[in-house]
Formats: C-alpha cells, sequence, structure tokens
C-alpha cells in the first residue's frame, strides 16, 4: 500500500486545514465559496482517489475496480476545473490587492464563466465514463491508462494553458505579491501532470492538488489575512466618508459666513442708533448669539483646517504685553458678574517684541480661559505667563489654573479629541461643540508646543502650555510703540472717498452701514468691472474695500487691472468670508494693501480705517486751522458787527488785550477740544461729552459768544442727563454755530 503514501498524509493536512478553515469566521464573496468548494472536492478526490487505489489492488478484478478508477478521473477533472475558476475569479478583481466588498459586480461574467466551466466538466465527464479505461494492477501498485485517461490528461492540459494565458493577460495586477503563489501553482501542476503522464504508477496528482490547496489557504485565501483586508478597505471607505464630511462642513461653514456677515454687520450697526431700551438688549442679544455662532463657523473651519494638514502658522512680529493685555480684557469681558477672582501674573522679562503666530497664541490662551470660565461656578481662575529665555528664544510657559467642575480622570485622555465633552447632565447649559481643545492641542503641535493637563474631579483643572517664540532682536521700545498704536475706535473721516465693491447686494448694504459711522463719501459697485470703469472715467477714491469671489473678474483679478491703470495709487483692502489663516499673506502677496475677513468686525475695521484714512482727516482738521498770514486787525468793532457782544467780553475779562489773548486762547483749545467733543460724542460718552461743552460754555460767555454760549448749555444739560437723542439731533447746530465763531476769530486774529 506503498501507493497510498501520499494519499494518507494528504488528507491528514486536508482534514486539518478543513477543521481551521471552516472554524473560522469568513466573509461571503465569490472567492471565498469557491475555495470552501476546493477543499471539499479536494477531500472528496482523495477519498475517491484511495479507494480506486485500493480496490484496484486488493480487488483487481472486482467491477467496481473500473467505474471507481473513471470517478477518481472526474473528481481530479472537477478540482483542476474549479481551480480554473479561482484563477479567473481571483485575477479578475478590480483593485490588485484589495477586495471589493460589492465585488460581485461582474456576477454576470462570472456567471457565464462558471456555465462554460461546467458544460466543460460534465461534457469531460460524460467522455471518461464512455471511452474504455484500462487499469493495471500487480497487487501491489495499480495505475490506469488508455483513453479515457488521455481525456482527464487533455482536460488537464488545457486548463494548465489557460491558466497561463490569463496570468499573461492579467500580469500588471499580478505584480502584487499576494499573487506569486499561483505562479509556483501552475509550475508545480504542470510538473505533477507530466510526472503522472510520464510515470503513471506514481500516484501524485490528487496529492499535489491537495498541496496547491493546502498552500492557497496560507498564501492567498486565509480568511484572517482576508478579514484584515476587509476592514482595511472598510476603514479606507470610513475615513473616505469622514473627510467628505469635514470638506462638507468647511463648505457649510464658509456658506453660513457670508449671510452670518449681515446679521453681524447689521446688528452692530443697530446698536449705535438710538433705540428704546428693550431693543438695546435684544440687539445685544442678537451679536452675542451671531459672535457664538461665528465662534463656532471658525472653529469647524480650523479643524478641517487642521484635519487636511492645510493650517498654516502665520510668523510676525508682535507685541507680547499688548497680546496679553487683549487677552485679559477679552476673558474679564467674558467673566461679566460672575463671582470669579481672575488673577493673571505675566512675567515682567517677557520680552516686548516677540515673533510668532500672536493671532494662534491668542486663540489658545482664549480657548483656555474661556474654559475655565465656563466650566467654574465660583472661586477663582489663575492665568499666569511665566518665560525662560535661552539665547533668543523666550519659551513661554502658560498656565490656566481654575476651581471649577474639573475631570473626571477617565474622560482626560478623551479630552482633546474633537466633539468630546464630559458632564453633559450637569453642563446642559453650558455651550460648546467639543473642538475649543481638540484645536487647541493641535494649534500648540504645530508650534512645537507642549500641553498638560491636571484635574482633579469637583476641584478644579490647571492647563499648561509650553511655547517657544523667538526673541526679535530690533529696537525694541520703537517697534513696539508701533504695535501698540493701532487705533481702535470709531472716528470721523468726513471727506474720504472710499469704494465698495462686492458682487453681493446685502453684502454692499453692510459695508455701507457700517462705513456711514465714519461719515465717509461711500460709492459702491457690484462687479469688478464697475470699479475699472470708475477709476477710469477719473473717479478718486481713498481706499477701495474690494471682495474677492466674485464671478467673472475676481477682485484678485480687478485688483492687477487696476494697477495697470497709470497712476493708480489707491490702497485696496481684500474683503472676503475666506477667513482662513494665510489669506492674509495670501491676498498680501498678491498686491492687496491689507485684508478684511467677513463678518465684519468693528475693531478691525477701526485699526484698517484708520491706517488708511486718518492722515486724510488729519489734514481736514490742519486745513480748518491753516496758518493765515494775512496781517491782523484787531479792530473790535468787526467782531461786534458779525454779531459778538464784545461789551459782554470786555466786561467780564477787563480789557482788550486781555479779550484778544483770549480769543487766540480759544482758538488753540478748540484744536484739541473739538475733535475730543466729536469723539465722545460717537462713543455716547455723556459724561466726558458734558465737561467738554462746559468748558466751551465757559469760554463763549466771556468771549461774548453768546448763541455758542446758549447752545453748549443745552448740551452740557442735556449730557448731564445723558440725553444722547438731544446732542444727536442738535449736534450740527452746535457744529455750525462753532464754525461761524472759529472763521471769524480766525479771519479777526489773521491767523
Ligand atoms: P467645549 O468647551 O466647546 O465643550 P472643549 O474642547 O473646549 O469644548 O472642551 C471639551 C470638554 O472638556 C468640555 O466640554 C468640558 O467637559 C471639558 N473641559 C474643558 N476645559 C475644562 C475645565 N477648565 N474644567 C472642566 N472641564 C473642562
Amino acid at each position: 500500500m506503498t501507493s497510498l503514501f501520499f494519499q494518507i498524509s494528504s488528507i491528514f493536512y486536508i482534514g486539518l486545514i478543513m477543521i481551521i478553515y471552516f472554524s473560522k469566521k469568513k466573509i461571503n464573496t465569490l472567492e471565498n465559496r469557491i475555495y470552501r468548494t476546493l477543499i471539499i472536492d479536494v477531500f472528496i478526490t482523495l477519498i475517491i482517489d484511495m479507494a480506486s487505489v485500493y480496490f484496484g489492488i486488493v480487488y483487481k478484478d472486482s467491477i467496481l475496480t473500473n467505474p471507481l478508477a473513471k470517478l477518481y478521473l472526474v473528481a481530479i477533472v472537477s478540482w483542476i476545473i474549479l481551480f480554473t475558476y479561482y484563477i479567473i475569479v481571483i485575477s479578475s478583481r478590480k483593485n490588485k490587492g484589495h477586495i471589493e466588498i460589492n465585488e460581485d459586480e461582474n456576477i454576470s461574467y462570472f456567471n457565464r464563466i462558471f456555465l462554460i466551466l461546467l458544460a466543460v466538466f460534465f461534457g469531460s465527464s460524460l467522455l471518461i465514463f464512455l471511452v474504455p479505461l484500462e487499469v493495471y494492477s500487480d497487487g501491489k501498485m495499480m495505475y490506469t491508462f488508455g483513453p479515457s485517461a488521455t481525456i482527464s490528461y487533455v482536460i488537464a492540459g488545457m486548463c494548465i494553458i489557460l491558466w497561463i494565458l490569463i496570468l499573461i493577460r492579467n500580469r500588471k495586477k499580478l505584480e502584487n505579491k499576494k499573487y506569486w503563489p499561483v505562479y509556483a501553482f501552475i509550475l508545480l501542476a504542470t510538473i505533477a501532470v507530466s510526472i503522472q503522464f510520464n510515470f503513471p504508477d506514481i500516484l501524485l496528482v490528487t496529492s499535489v492538488a491537495a498541496f496547491i490547496t493546502f498552500l492557497t489557504y496560507f498564501t492567498i485565501e486565509n480568511p484572517d489575512l482576508k478579514m484584515i483586508e476587509q476592514l482595511n478597505v472598510a476603514k479606507e471607505q470610513g475615513e473616505k466618508a469622514n473627510r467628505a464630511k469635514t470638506e462638507f462642513l468647511s463648505n457649510m461653514s464658509h456658506e453660513i459666513r457670508t449671510p452670518l456677515n449681515a446679521i453681524v454687520g447689521f446688528s452692530q450697526a443697530l446698536k449705535e442708533e438710538e433705540l428704546p431700551n428693550s431693543a438695546i438688549e435684544e440687539v445685544e442679544d442678537i451679536i452675542t448669539s451671531s459672535n457664538n455662532l461665528l465662534e463656532i463657523v471658525n472653529g469647524i473651519l480650523d479643524i478641517s483646517k487642521i484635519e487636511a494638514n492645510k493650517l498654516e502658522i502665520v510668523n510676525t512680529e508682535y507685541s507680547s504685553k499688548k497680546l496679553m493685555k487683549e487677552v485679559i480684557s477679552l476673558i474679564q469681558a467674558r467673566i461679566g458678574d460672575k463671582p470669579l477672582e481672575f488673577r493673571t501674573y505675566i512675567d515682567e522679562d517677557i520680552p516686548s517684541v516677540l515673533y510668532g503666530d500672536h493671532v494662534r497664541i491668542k486663540q489658545i490662551i482664549v480657548n483656555l480661559l474661556t474654559n475655565a470660565v465656563k466650566y467654574t461656578k465660583e472661586g477663582h481662575i489663575d492665568f499666569k505667563v511665566n518665560t525662560v529665555i535661552q539665547e533668543d528664544i523666550c519659551r513661554m510657559i502658560i498656565s490656566v489654573e481654575d476651581t471649577g467642575i474639573g475631570i473626571k480622570e477617565e474622560d482626560m485622555n478623551k479630552l482633546f479629541t474633537k466633539f468630546e465633552r464630559f458632564e453633559l447632565e450637569k453642563n446642559i447649559t453650558t455651550e460648546g461643540t467639543g473642538l475649543g481643545l481638540a484645536i487647541t492641542k493641535s494649534l500648540v503641535e504645530l508650534m512645537n508646543g507642549k500641553i498638560v493637563v491636571q484635574s482633579i474631579y469637583q476641584k478644579g483643572s490647571k492647563f499648561t502650555v509650553a511655547i517657544d517664540q523667538k526673541i526679535v532682536q530690533k529696537d525694541i521700545s520703537e517697534l513696539e510703540q508701533e504695535l501698540n498704536t493701532e487705533e481702535n475706535q470709531i472716528f470721523i473721516a468726513e471727506g474720504s472717498k472710499v469704494l465698495v465693491v462686492d458682487d453681493n447686494k446685502i453684502n454692499l448694504k453692510v459695508a455701507a452701514r457700517l462705513l456711514k459711522d465714519y461719515q465717509v463719501d461711500i460709492t459702491l459697485a457690484i462687479s469688478g468691472q464697475e470699479c475699472i470703469d470708475k477709476v477710469l472715467n477719473g473717479e478718486e477714491y481713498d481706499l477701495i474695500l474690494m471682495d474677492d469671489m466674485m464671478p467673472k473678474m475676481t477682485g484678485t483679478q480687478t485688483l492687477q487691472n487696476l494697477k495697470n491703470i497709470i497712476g493708480f495709487q489707491t490702497p485696496v483692502i481684500a474683503l472676503t468670508a475666506n477667513a482662513i489663516t494665510g489669506m492674509r499673506v495670501k491676498y498680501m502677496k498678491a498686491g492687496f494693501n491689507d485684508y478684511l475677513a467677513k463678518p465684519i468686525d468693528r475693531n478691525t475695521l477701526n485699526i484698517i480705517l484708520s491706517k488708511y484714512l486718518k492722515k486724510k482727516t488729519e489734514e481736514v482738521i490742519k486745513d480748518v486751522f491753516i496758518e493765515n498770514n494775512e496781517e491782523p486787525n484787531l479792530d473790535l468793532s468787526i467782531l461786534k458787527k458779525q454779531g459778538i457782544d464784545v461789551e459782554h467780553g470786555l466786561e467780564l475779562l477787563g480789557d482788550e488785550e486781555t479779550y484778544i489773548m483770549t480769543l487766540e486762547d480759544f482758538l488753540n483749545e478748540s484744536k484739541t477740544r473739538l475733535p475730543k467733543i466729536e469723539e465722545y460724542r460717537i462713543q455716547k460718552d455723556m459724561a466726558n461729552y458734558a465737561i467738554l461743552v462746559h468748558a466751551m460754555k465757559s469760554d463763549s460767555k466771556y468771549l461774548g459768544f453768546m448763541k455758542l454760549a446758549d447752545l453748549s448749555y443745552q448740551h452740557e444739560l442735556a449730557s448731564k442727563e445723558n440725553n444722547n437723542a438731544f446732542v444727536e439731533e442738535h449736534y450740527d447746530e452746535l457744529m455750525n454755530e462753532v464754525g461761524t465763531i472759529l472763521t471769524i476769530v480766525k479771519n479777526f486774529l489773521g491767523k
């Protein structure tokens, strides 16, 4: 029975593989189904092979010997054909190395192949049974030959040729290492078939088929490997979906910013109007809510930038003290009347001017401090900035410690994960998205910094951030001064001409409304072309605010065209909802003078307008007080003729000389007093307004400017009663009178 040696050992390991294979969880794909059939097929073939050999040797003349030998031939042909089908299927996979979860999309193609192979199988089986088969047996060994055996050799040979053709056709796909075993199998099968053909007594084919089936398990078909592969595909699909979601959120956020621009802009403008008390509160609520919404939208934009690796750190020189001051006053406002003590310590030695991304540093600190305010009911918040200086690097160690609700130990490692929020039952009223800390951590890491958190549940938390910033080796005081002198208040730029270009009518309205407060002369253009036409028509502007995203001609393209116009020198500010960090640099590079994000923030607008329009205003003021070289004619009767009660003045001041000196004082005083009166009126600072109009009333009385004294007195009374409406209503009247008086005085003094 030595002839059965191969089969016995084969049946042993195929049995083993079957146990392992069927005990594992598998994914139901066509490949898996074929392989499953292959194992069963090879197992049955082995049994038939053994039975036929046993019968052939022991019961050489039994009537069963010949049919059994033919059955074996049919079985081995079935395995060869099935393996052919397997090779066709695995080489038709769409992606090399990847299994399509819905791989059965080629199902009709595979069905056709299957039917053809099935027909071949039945045809050859029929032939095998119909044509004669010779069995040689000498009691020790047996083998078969004759037409029936030849048919099976022909089928095997054809299949092997087919495998080779398939492999040649799909060689690119099969370059993947995973398919190397297939080449080996073909070689192995070819050798086995030719040995069997030449030495029919060596019963090798079934064992080789079993061996190939066995090897296939470890190389291609291992359910574990397949499962991992499937998981990878699923993971990739999941990540793809996640990316699509982030992209969607980011696009949505961008879209939301545009209408938000109108809400923020109009409500800010509305706040500056005369409103009944109830309406003021409501407008303030609108502003707070839209600012919250803006914060959320910005958070989503930030996180999507971070995930797409698109968030850039934009380094510039900045004043460290100013940054801290801004943060502190912002948080003080956020604390409002919450019973929280806000204690701050900023290291005295912090270099005045640092180089880094101050916008992002501010965002980090504000995020941590805002959380401290949000999650602390009472007690205190300690904000400390310590520094360690090494050569030209300043390590800022920023800590924010609170006596708030604290964080449970099990939540600590999820703290920096986006959209994670804890203690929601308790926190139901605390607003938040769970994005703040995820963004904070990413920002810190983008700056090569570190963030750590310590917290005791229900006692408090401490967040510490360490970030290195370059120390600027410049004339610090001068630069710091420069950085500190950004104006941040509405001012009057009467006479300045500003052109706003935007394709969205509402945006134009918002910009026009915001600009109205500066009393500038506003022109609107609905397209880049209209802007160019206006400039070509010779209209001159002091400043152009230009939206970038416009159809037909973008803001950037319009700017390029403007620059080609000879003599064009107007500063142009990019106005866009593209509020992504790095945009400023992009727009400056494109040739814009500055960048203003929508929704337009009043403070930023103040800073930008003061930078480009204030000079102009100063010129206008100078104009009013321009030196006049005419010879002075100090005849007081001129003043009398112009309605000034000089007598009254002389009565109070004693003599002409004192009167004239007082006139000069009045003129000089007015140069500083008038802009201040204007400023206090805009700020609705009635207390200070009252002080100045009171002074103007007194001066006017002494000098006999009775109408001006009277008007000033009315304004004084109104402002003392905080009657802003009166002041607004009669302001022009007061200013007209001041103007008249000042012109008279100037002419009189020859100034
Ligand atoms: P948000 O505050 O918008 O929910 P964050 O990412 O800033 O999102 O914070 C995530 C969560 O971490 C918060 O919801 C809160 O549960 C917890 N947390 C953050 N800071 C503190 C803190 N200072 N004290 C207690 N819990 C905090």
